[in-house]
This record gives structure tokens, sequence and C-alpha cells, in this order.
């Protein structure tokens, strides 16, 4: 009796030490990409194109960095042509063309998205330090989708896609981009990527590339597939959630608007 009562307590701390040394091997798993690399848990990040590349203009004031992680990833169209020039040239002059017009037009400190793809395929980044907050973790907070831009990281792909959907080569980038934030920020694809469309009321990101967006999510799950991303060391979205408004019938047809970007909620512009 007594040596059965003593083998219980002894059972279970070897049980619960078992599952912890298991626990910590899931999160060291996720994180043991190594080195710097390891802060995207084994996903390879895609051919990216800095600021320096297409000539941005300084930011207006410091870009505000969140320590904390965002929890999705908005897909954005920029509601600019579907233009059939491919090439690296263009995608730099769109980068330029949309800092302009979120400063000058509308008054904010920078790009407003931190992420950009031209229908070539070029990843280029938005919002000064962006690159920097994704490889550490972190957020470097924009304005893309009001009243949420501290819990969403955003991407803007060249063009409008109400009726047709865009080029494979911005869909190969968009799926390598995704899966890269999903392993940095350690997101569950299928929860974590959603449209603007989702949040605001706005058309955004096209009824086109909203449809693919479950296909999309099934693919970056797919390039996603290594040993070290296991399911139980991503995180769940924290914070405010889409809330699924109505598209609206009567929105403004404008180049480079794509819907309401920011909101009371947000503290930085
Ligand atoms: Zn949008």
């Amino acid at each position: 009796m007594t040596n059965t009562h003593r083998s219980g307590p002894d059972r279970r701390t070897i049980l619960r030490g078992a599952a912890l040394a298991s626990g910590a091997a899931v999160l060291g798993g996720a994180f043991a990409a190594g080195g710097a690399a390891s802060a995207s848990a084994g996903v390879a990040e895609p051919p990216l194109h800095t600021r320096a590349d297409w000539g941005a203009r300084s930011p207006a004031g410091r870009i505000q960095i969140l320590s904390t992680p965002p929890s999705y990833i908005v897909v954005h169209h920029t509601a600019t042509a579907n233009s059939t020039d491919y090439s690296l040239g263009h995608a730099y002059a769109l980068s330029r063309a949309i800092q302009n017009y979120h400063m000058d037009s509308n008054g904010w400190l920078d790009t407003g998205q931190q992420l950009t793809i031209s229908r070539g395929g070029h990843i280029m980044e938005g919002r000064d330090r962006s690159f920097a907050a994704i490889r550490g973790g972190s957020h470097a907070v924009g304005a893309h989708v009001a009243n949420n831009n501290s819990t969403c990281v955003g991407i803007e792909n060249e063009g409008l896609y109400m009726d047709v959907g865009p080029t494979k080569a911005l869909t190969d980038a968009l799926v390598a981009t995704l899966a890269w934030l999903c392993g940095a920020y350690r997101l569950d694809p299928h929860r974590a990527i959603l449209g603007h469309r989702d949040f605001n009321a706005t058309a955004c990101p096209g009824d086109v590339l909203y449809a693919q967006l479950p296909g999309l999510r099934d693919a970056v799950a797919e390039a996603m597939l290594a040993p070290v991303l296991e399911l139980a060391a991503r995180r769940a979205p924290a914070g405010d959630g889409p809330t699924y408004p109505a598209v609206p019938e009567d929105e403004p047809d404008r180049v480079f608007h794509h819907g309401p970007a920011r909101g009371p909620d947000d503290f930085t512009r």
C-alpha cells in the first residue's frame, strides 16, 4: 500500500516531466531553424526589394514598432491598372507612386502597407522598418485596414481584381510572401490570412482575388510544410478579429483607393 502510494506520485512526476520536455521540444522546434533564420521558423525568405532599391522617400515621422506580432495578414489590391509591364522598373515606380499618394494625398507618415507585390511578382518593402520588424518578429504599424492596424500586417497587390485574377507571377510571389509571414509570426495560414473586406466596408481585394483566398491559404500551408513547423506552436489570433461588413455598392472608384485604411482606433498614420 505504502509502496503503491509512493509509486503514484513518482510516476506522475515522470509523466509530467516527459510532457514538459515534449512541449519544450515542440516550441524549440519552431525556433530551431538555425540562427537568425530561426525567426522565420524554417520558411525561406522570398527575394525582396528594399526601400533603397525603389528609391523611397524618408518617412515624415518615426514608424511605430510594436513588440507584439500581428495576428492577421491582410490581402489588398492597389486599385491601379492591371498593367502588362512586369519589369522591375515598373514595380519600383509603382512603389514610389503609392508612397507619394499616401504621404501627399492622405497625409500619412509613409506608405501605408508593409509590403507591395507587382504584377511581375516583385516583392517590395512598403512602410519603413517593415522588413526588420518581420525578421525580428515585431510589427511596424501601418495604415491599410481601418481600426485594425495594430494587429494586421498588409500586402498591397498591384491591380484591380473585381473581374479578373492576378498574374501567375504575382500569385506565386504572394504565396511565398504569405508563407514567409506566417513562419516569421508563427501564424496558422487558415486563420490568419484575410482580405481587407473582412475588416472594413470595401470591395478590396476584389471579388476574384477574395474568392481565391481559400486556395491561397491551402497553397501557403503546403509551402510551409516542414518538420519544424508544429501546429501546436502556432499562435491563435489575438486582439480584435474581423467584422465582415457588407461590401458597399457605391465604393468610390479612384486609383489607389481600396477602402478604409485608418480609423479612430488607429493611433498612428
Ligand atoms: Zn485594401
